[in-house]
């Protein structure tokens, strides 16, 4: 439920109405605004008798929540999450396109790729280190090797880079090299692992779940913001339905339901959306039509040599072509792509961290 204080509450009046919810066992989140503060109270309804709330004469209204979501809810928070990266906001006035190979394959691979992404207008660099892959033969990625390439990638090109964490024991080195932590789809209903990467207070990308639906998908991203992370961007990357023509069926519809039941983010992996190069530009250009905060799009300099999802990257010159259209359709829709200069994006204090020379070391216990 929501309870708006009135506008002229003081300090005492808010944290005393947040004391006695909290004695009541509702855990508080409060949303101080220009105007008026809210106490997003989460808990046991009938736990409230004893409080009368709306007597009291520091609240405005008390308004319940109905969606079995509440934190993640538009109801709870009407303005839209904003969440920085670096030198990169995501969710507000610009699109902004996460790019890069499906996994890091070599140092010189992601280097490359970084140059060549970054150059076409990517503000964000993805690839796995760690690679969920459906069959235990493929290849399962560089690990902690693959984390030291993205982040010597981001020293040299100023990129922010997401990688996935696929294990709760993998999180703290994930969290350590990456800017983003990704949530694949087959892990979206691994609450530990959700309440995991929460703590590490990293921005986290939740990707839909191969057969979640769009409540279940919101509950699990519920279950990052109630461990204390408010920083997470949805990212739709398509469903399991009867279809074969494509890999997934792209649900982009999820985009402006997303929008109106949710005040995160969300953006669009068109790759694994439709698992062939082919349709991924026509299936970005329309999620960015139909109000994607951003993309995430899978790019190989050789896709026919590539160790994971050749199939579905785009070749450097098909990347630039994507970003191109990109530019005059995100006009339409009220997001600005960045100018593809380099130079938007330096920001020496960010690039330098993690120091990339010393590697990671475990915390005592930790691992
Ligand atoms: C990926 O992004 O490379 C990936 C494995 O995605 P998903 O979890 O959506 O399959
Ligand atoms: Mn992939």
């Amino acid at each position: 439920m929501i309870v708006v204080m009135k506008k002229n509450a003081c300090k005492e009046e808010i944290n005393r109405v947040s004391a006695q919810l909290q004695e009541a066992g509702f855990h508080c989140h409060l949303v101080v605004g220009t105007e008026k503060t809210i106490i997003g109270a989460v808990g046991d309804k009938s736990r409230l008798l004893n409080i009368p709330l709306e007597a009291l004469p520091c609240v405005e209204k008390v308004i319940p929540i109905l969606a079995p979501y509440k934190l993640a809810s538009r109801e709870f928070q009407p303005e839209d999450t904003l969440i920085q990266i670096g030198p990169v906001t995501l969710g507000g006035s610009e699109l902004h396109v996460m790019a890069g190979p499906c996994a890091v394959e070599s140092e010189e691979q992601i280097l490359l790729t970084a140059q060549i992404v970054k150059e076409a207008g990517a503000t964000i660099l993805r690839g796995g280190a760690f690679k969920p892959r459906t069959s235990p033969y493929s290849f399962q990625g560089l690990g902690e090797e693959g984390l030291r390439y993205l982040a010597l990638a981001r020293e040299k090109t100023g990129l922010p880079v997401v990688t996935e964490a696929i294990d709760s024991a993998s999180v703290d080195l994930v969290a350590y090299y990456a800017d983003i932590i990704q949530i694949g789809a087959r892990n979206m209903q691994n609450y530990a692992l959700l309440k995991k990467v929460a703590k590490t207070g990293k921005p986290i990308l939740l990707k839909r779940g191969l057969s979640a639906t769009i409540e279940e998908w919101i509950l699990a991203a519920e279950y990052i913001i109630t461990a204390g992370n408010s920083q997470v961007i949805l990212c739709e990357r398509g469903i399991r339905t009867f279809e074969t023509c494509t890999r997934n069926t792209l649900d982009l519809s999820a985009v402006p339901i997303i929008k109106h039941l949710s005040h995160l983010p969300i953006i669009v992996d068109p790759s694994h959306g439709t698992g062939k190069w082919r349709w991924v530009t026509s299936m970005a250009q329309a999620a960015v039509a139909a109000g994607a905060d951003g993309l995430m799009i899978e790019v190989h300099p050789s896709p026919e040599d590539a160790l994971s999802d050749g199939a579905q990257s785009l070749n450097p010159a098909n990347f630039r072509q994507l970003m191109e259209n990109l530019r005059n359709i995100a006009r339409y829709t009220g997001k600005k792509l960045r100018p593809n200069d380099s130079r938007h994006l330096s920001c020496p204090e960010h690039t330098k961290l993690p120091p990339t020379e010393e590697g990671y070391r475990p915390k005592e216990g930790v691992m």
